[in-house]
């Protein structure tokens, strides 16, 4: 199993280094291939995505990221931003399917911004299209107005065969889990959305166990805070879904917990936590590893083929949460109980400890 390893920037290297001691402990063979990217690409070729580090993502079997971005690089122009990196990995790896499961730990339910008896228990996998939608349909600019002024444009745009392949990985998806798929649209107001329910519709016969409902992107929004734990999985198109994932991340109460797989056709993939290189708190040993540690166990389940050794990883995580170890962002959810204040190596260990 050959994974490229991109640490990148900020926290991504401190988490990304306790991630790959905790795989080390699961006893299967691994080779590890380290390469810049981000901040770090760019200060060693003067690209965030240098060619070498593209050449080992392509020939590996999986990818595990951790962030890039830092203030410092802030004034450079758009196309050599860290950001640019994950932008060119997703594109050149043609990697569409954005799966975020979303999971409250008992133990953390009062962490999130919603009562507790809201989010109890909540496990809801967001599939998100990737590499289509508004964000890369043609045209797009900004031009001169007949009327004197300027206008901005982009293009929403959807092909039935990129509809229908992140269907089947929704439909998939929750076939191994609940066995319900929300599909996500505003069917009410865009053409492309009328041919989204459509295909979704006809990818849903073939899938007769997966009950399929639709839901207008506006209504789910408020859905998700209103009564979360209604869906199993959600699958939408690439702006939507960044939306949505982004407000349902934070019913878990801290974005260091929550990790993210992008695959391409083949299952290869890319593994990274959902949250950025965090320069405020970068250095210092304090960020919380487990979304990285659970990208992990995404990866082992997605594109390694062990599914055992995910559920074991996973496993672990939540032992030590029971067992009361916390970093500071998911310190107060603790706080009066048994819990205990810990770095990111503690937590990685007691991880590691707990396989
Ligand atoms: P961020 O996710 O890095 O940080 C937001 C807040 O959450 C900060 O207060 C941070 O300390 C905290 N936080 C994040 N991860 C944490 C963890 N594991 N443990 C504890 N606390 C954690 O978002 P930001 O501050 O908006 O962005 C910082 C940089 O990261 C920017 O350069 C941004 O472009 C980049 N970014 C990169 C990615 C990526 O690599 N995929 C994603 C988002 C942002």
């Amino acid at each position: 199993m050959n994974i490229a390893v991109l640490p990148g920037d900020g926290i991504g290297k401190e988490i990304v280094a306790e991630t790959l001691r905790v795989l080390g402990r699961l006893g299967l063979r691994f080779e590890f291939e380290e390469a810049p990217v981000g901040g770090a690409g760019y200060e060693e070729s003067g690209h965030p995505l240098p060619e070498k580090t593209l050449a080992l993502a392509q020939r590996a079997d999986a990818i595990l990221f951790g962030a890039v971005g830092a203030p410092r690089y802030d004034t450079l122009e758009s196309a050599k931003r860290p950001e640019q990196a994950i932008l060119g990995l997703r594109k050149e790896l043609g990697l569409f399917a954005n799966l975020r499961p979303v999971q409250v730990y008992a133990e953390l339910a009062d962490a999130s911004s919603l009562r507790p008896e809201v989010v109890a228990g909540l496990d809801i996998l967001i599939v998100r299209e990737l590499t289509g939608d508004i964000y890369f349909g043609q045209p797009k600019g900004i031009r001169q107005h007949d009327s004197g002024g300027r206008e901005g444009f982009d293009t929403m745009r959807y092909t039935e065969a990129e509809i229908r392949r992140i269907a089947k990985v929704g439909f998939e998806a929750a076939r191994k889990r609940g066995k319900k798929v929300c599909s996500v649209d505003k069917a009410n107001v865009l053409e492309t959305s009328r041919l989204w329910r459509e295909v979704m519709t006809a990818e849903g016969k073939k899938h007769p166990d997966v009950e399929l409902s639709h839901m207008y992107v506006d209504n789910c929004a408020m859905q998700l805070v209103r009564d979360p734990r209604q869906f199993d999985v959600i699958v939408t198109g690439n702006m939507f879904g960044d939306i949505l994932s982004d407000e349902a991340s934070m019913l878990t109460g801290s974005i260091g917990m929550l990790p993210s797989a992008s695959l391409d056709a083949n299952s290869k993939g890319l593994y990274e936590p959902i949250h950025g290189s965090a320069p405020d708190i970068a250095g210092r040993g304090v960020a919380n590893p487990l979304a990285t540690i659970l990208s992990a166990a995404l990866m082992l389940r997605h594109s390694l083929g062990q599914p055992a050794a995910a559920l074991r990883l996973e496993a672990a995580v939540k032992n030590t949460l029971r067992d009361g170890y916390r970093t500071v962002d998911i310190y107060t959810a603790g706080v009066g109980t048994k819990c205990r204040r810990v770095s990111t190596a503690e937590m990685a260990s007691a991880v590691a400890e707990r396989l």
